[in-house]
């Protein structure tokens, strides 16, 4: 079973249903927001294993390279460019693809491993944890995705943390998934950005439902949207001030008896509409 977590923008509580979720199932916790990943501050995960993550980077031989051009035509992503007396490597935009080197017809390109973040591979309580950080100043994010999605081992139940937005490292967090929670804030840009991640689930004929963070009066414009779009409610999770105060020791909000019964009724739902979606796939 992999559940996939989203939301269209950050800071609606996508990691605080995440891992408060993955917890409450004893299932792994995997977080794709490698950009910034938060996960381990709430599971406080043990036997932390940290690896490489690199990219192979194109180093040109400017002795054997005679200005053919061919390198820069292949090169999809502009990460190279031609000065008329040299080729220029632009590293940042380089996806270690290796198509420039294979196509060079005078084997005048190599190729380096080139660093862009680590992985994070260990547990929480008797689960896996699965997480990654971007280095500093690298713009990447696809490959460490891509890096953690190889190191879940097949057939293990999982939460995926996904990226905030609807870019392409969000669609790498719901491929594949069998239920998708779609976690927003009772208000009109929270409305906004949902209806972006719905459209993207959507697109990928992934069931999903709804949990609402900070719910309060104005519930009403989610639950609207829901009952049009005829997407269930899985839970709202209130706004307390005894939520932001576990929030903020950095402490799972099921750790409060109160909260915890809410992540207890949600994770029966979720198992619930995975069920019926798995029964119906
Ligand atoms: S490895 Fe791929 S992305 Fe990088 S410069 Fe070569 S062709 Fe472009
Ligand atoms: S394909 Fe090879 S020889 Fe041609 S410009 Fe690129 S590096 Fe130089």
């Amino acid at each position: 079973m992999k559940i996939a977590v989203l939301s269209g923008k950050g800071g609606t509580g996508k990691t605080t249903v995440s891992t408060n979720l993955a917890a409450a199932m004893g299932i792994a916790y995997v977080d794709f927001d490698v950009e910034e990943p938060n996960g381990h501050i709430f599971l406080k995960p043990r036997n932390l294993e940290e690896t490489d993550v690199n990219i192979m980077t194109p180093v040109i031989d400017h002795e054997k390279c005679t200005l053919c051009n061919i390198c820069v035509e292949t090169c999809q992503f502009n990460a190279l460019a031609n000065t008329g007396k040299k080729i220029l490597v632009f590293e940042d935009l380089c996806h270690g693809c290796g198509a420039c080197s294979l196509a060079c017809p005078e084997e005048a390109i190599s190729e380096y491993p080139r660093k862009i973040g680590v992985l994070y591979e260990g547990t929480y309580d008797e689960s896996g944890f699965y997480s990654g950080k971007m280095a500093l100043n690298e713009p990447m994010a696809g490959p460490i995705i891509t890096e953690i999605k190889r190191r879940i081992p097949k057939g293990t139940d999982h939460i995926v943390d996904c990226s905030p937005g609807t870019s392409c490292n969000v669609v790498k967090g719901v491929d594949g998934a069998d239920y998708a929670i779609m976690v927003t804030e009772p208000s009109v840009f929270g409305l906004h950005d949902l209806k972006l991640a719905v459209e993207l689930v959507e697109e990928m004929t992934i069931p999903m439902g709804i949990v609402i963070n900070r719910s309060n009066e104005y519930d009403h414009l989610i639950e609207d949207y829901a009952r049009e779009s005829n997407l269930r409610i899985l839970g709202k999770i209130p706004f307390s001030k005894q939520a932001a105060r576990i929030y903020s020791e950095g402490r799972l909000l099921s750790e409060d008896p109160q909260i915890a019964g809410i992540f207890d009724s949600i994770k029966a739902t979720v198992l619930e509409e995975v069920s019926h979606a798995v029964s119906h796939s």
